[in-house]
């Protein structure tokens, strides 16, 4: 038996309406009422996760703190709930196949043909679970990935009506986000597509209880009215969701149309408590009125997908409305950086952050970019290949080992600065190996991280198979690039800081991915307020 209340978001007529957004919204409002509540996504492709998709193709791969690579939505749901999630969060078709052939190869269903009704609805149903099984939580969100009416998610709108009709509908509702265009020729708003979708959705054995449009346009009484009897919902269940200039500002939007009071209706559950958003309401102000504005490169070589980057983006949000300072990201392909005459492109940056990445496309740009931010004394940050490409620069430059490299770009290099760790040496498969999620980090006292996290043992979360050489670390440390923070057991270098310079931080771990509202992220913090203060000296 369930013990949490159940709400599965399905989304049509259109992918990329921002199911994960409204997921987070909702789960925001009912948080702020006081109930428990996480958010976990299905998702249909047939990958196990998207560790091995390439950036260009989905966007950034979220790490938990137990070291599942996931979909880039449940980023959204930390970074509202301020609550981690987990493996458990995150499911694709890949995973509940493979689950489902490992128990048929271990003899589970001796006897019996395997089909995806019931075996395949079966093990979707107890993923379902799985985080109601904790006992955790109040309330349980569901976010199916795609669209109503996708081949490959018909197994798991039938899982949701399975689960439906079995827990009850006063356990389990279903909201439905669609599109309302705005026709410009006919100069209305349509409901037609919205119709469509919910028939699509009816016909596969769901009748949704809310109905969320994403409209560019106020929707009228009697659009809504419309939408009401042809879809088939309450008239109060009718939500509109209007185009946002900030996702933070959607949890503010989802309240005034009262959708978390709607839900609460259906699933029966004490409405007494209104949600307490001041705070929310506050952050959502600075952005919207920031006092300064600083211009922060990134450099990359996935640019032109800024999904791929989601998190920094966003992390460079919670950090600048505490700073009460906009940061306008000046977005920088990597490659280009690689010809000397494109240096230009980094001339009027207060800051600069080398972004995380695979492979050598790119890299001779980063290093670049890295030498002009080290020599002008311009604030920087590298993450992850970003530490990596900063030490390397560090060797070629200062220390003068001019053939100096990573390993994964040069494997005959005579000076690998940055060499595969010992642990990924003999390994053959790609998909989950990589040293991933949370690991101990103890600080250095006195050094600028220390001043930022305010304390001297951090966990931080990882992604990657490469490591700094300690064999080069004592004469880093005497040229004036410290290790400032070290992972106690393995004594794996994790943050590399410069001294003589306003701040020159590199860290090989992935800070972006534990900023949220409630807790923007120290070393963002302690970056832009460094930014903001360089720049601010620039103009006196
Ligand atoms: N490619 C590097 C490694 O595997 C860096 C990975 C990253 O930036 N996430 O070590």
């Amino acid at each position: 038996m369930a013990f949490s209340k159940h709400i599965f978001v399905t989304g049509g007529v259109t992918s990329s309406l921002g199911k994960g957004i409204i997921a987070s919204s909702l789960a925001k409002l009912l948080q702020s009422r006081g109930f428990s509540v996480t958010i976990q996504k299905f998702d249909p492709y047939i990958n196990i996760d998207p560790g091995t998709l390439n950036p260009y193709e989905h966007g950034e791969c979220y790490v938990t703190d137990d070291g599942a690579e996931t979909d880039l939505d449940l980023g959204h749901y930390e970074r509202f709930l301020n609550v981690p999630t987990s493996q458990a969060n995150n499911v694709t078709t890949g995973r509940i196949y493979y689950n489902v052939i490992t128990k048929e190869r271990e003899g589970a269903y001796l006897g019996k043909t395997v089909q995806v009704i019931p075996h395949i609805t079966n093990e979707i149903k107890r993923n379902f679970l799985l985080l109601d099984d904790t006992g955790k939580y109040d309330i349980i969100i569901t976010e199916i990935g795609g669209c109503v009416g996708d081949i490959e998610s018909l197994p798991f709108i039938e899982a949701v009506r399975q689960f439906k009709w079995e827990h009850g509908s006063e356990n389990v509702i279903v909201v439905h986000l669609t599109l309302v265009p705005y026709l410009k020729s006919a100069g209305e708003l349509k409901t037609k597509p919205s119709q469509h979708s919910v028939k699509q959705l009816s016909e596969e054995g769901i009748q949704p209880d809310i109905l969320i449009c994403r409209s560019e346009l106020a929707i009228s009484s009697d659009i809504r009215k419309k939408l009401a009897l042809f879809c088939n919902v309450d008239f109060d269940s009718v939500i509109e969701a209007l185009d946002s200039d900030t996702i933070y500002g959607v949890p503010l939007l989802m309240q005034e149309e009262k959708l978390d009071e709607r839900v609460l209706h259906k699933l029966r559950l004490p409405l007494d408590r209104p949600a307490e958003m001041t705070a929310w309401k506050e952050f959502v102000r600075k952005i919207r009125r920031p006092k300064e504005e600083v211009k922060i490169g990134l450099v990359g070589k996935y640019v032109e997908l800024h999904d791929a980057y989601k998190s920094i983006a966003e992390s460079f949000i919670h950090a600048g409305a505490i700073n009460e300072c906009k940061v306008n990201i000046a977005w920088i392909q990597s490659e280009k950086l690689a010809d000397e005459q494109n240096l230009y492109l980094l001339q009027d940056l207060n800051g600069i952050l080398v972004a995380p990445g695979f492979g050598e496309r790119g890299i001779e740009g980063k290093i670049r970019a890295i030498q002009y931010a080290r020599e002008n004394q311009i604030p920087f940050f590298g993450i992850c290949l970003g530490m990596q490409c900063a030490s390397v620069e560090f060797a070629r430059n200062v220390l003068g080992l001019k053939e100096a490299a990573s390993v994964e770009m040069n494997p005959q290099t005579p000076y690998p600065i940055i060499d595969i760790m010992e642990s990924q040496k003999n390994l053959t498969l790609m998909g989950g190996t990589m040293r991933l999620g949370s690991y101990a980090c103890q600080l250095k006292a006195g050094t600028k991280v220390h001043a930022a996290y305010q304390n001297l043992l951090i966990q931080e979360r990882h992604r990657h198979r490469y490591e700094f050489n300690n064999q080069f670390l004592e004469d880093f440390e005497k040229m004036g690039m410290i290790c400032s923070g070290i992972n106690p057991e393995s004594k794996l270098v994790e943050i590399i800081e410069l001294q003589n310079h306003p701040w020159f931080v590199g860290v090989q771990f992935h800070p972006e991915l534990k900023s949220t509202v409630a807790n923007p992220h120290p070393l963002f913090v302690s970056f832009v307020k460094a930014v903001l203060s360089e720049a601010k000296n620039l103009k006196r």
